[in-house]
């Protein structure tokens, strides 16, 4: 289960973090408050758009207000949101995560850090959805990182991609000013990857 990956890979910390996942009947969310070492498939809810539960026993994750609202605001079918710990180092520090490595543009271009709200709020989730804006990927201001996708595994491999991203900025920050990439140089990438279609290989 995937929101076991991201404890044992250190993306979240006890029970920090959650997912979501878009279905016919409304959104599949992990419950609140459970370490995902400890949880299982029986424990998930699942809500309505307007949120209200019609699954599941335990209550759903605090942050319901913020998956709903991006799924309200954008064709997202999925939601990873952790509290990875050099995405979240730099949530106290920065405004924007820059283009310093190309593989940003995976995550739609420099990465956008929300206004800082309490948790579980619908400001956080406005803050959040605004940040979002042609992004699969925000930083939540002195608390974590969210990651959108078609499916949970792509949600997923963004939130891994998006803490690489961090650790390199993070890293280069310790040894000098890191080069920024332009956006010229950003489309270029985009008109590469298409020309050699870049990763469709199976
Ligand atoms: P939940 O345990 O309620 O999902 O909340 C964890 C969290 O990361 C809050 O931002
Ligand atoms: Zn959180």
């Amino acid at each position: 289960m995937l929101s076991r990956r991201a404890s044992s890979s250190g993306l979240s910390v006890g029970t920090s973090g959650n997912l979501s996942i878009r279905v016919d009947s409304g959104v599949l969310i992990t419950p609140s408050g459970r370490d995902p070492e400890r949880a299982d498939l029986g424990d998930i809810c699942l809500m309505d758009l307007d949120g209200s539960q019609i699954g599941g026993d335990l209550d759903p994750s605090s942050e319901v207000p913020m998956h709903l609202a991006i799924y309200r605001t954008s064709d997202a079918d999925a939601v990873v949101h952790t509290h990875s710990p050099y995405a979240t180092t730099l949530s106290l520090t920065i405004d924007e995560l820059p283009a310093a490595h190309y593989t940003i543009n995976g995550l739609g271009g420099p990465v956008r850090v929300a206004p800082y709200a309490t948790f579980g709020t619908p400001q956080l989730a406005q803050n959040i959805a605004a940040a979002l804006t042609d992004r699969s990927a925000a930083i939540l201001q002195n608390h974590g990182a969210i990651t959108t996708g078609a499916s949970l595994q792509q949600a997923f491999d963004r939130a891994v991609l998006l803490e690489w991203l961090c650790t390199l900025h993070w890293r280069a920050l310790q040894v000098g000013r890191p080069k920024i990439l332009t956006e010229s140089e950003l489309a270029d990438v985009r008109d590469q990857s298409a020309r050699l279609r870049y990763g469709s290989q199976r």
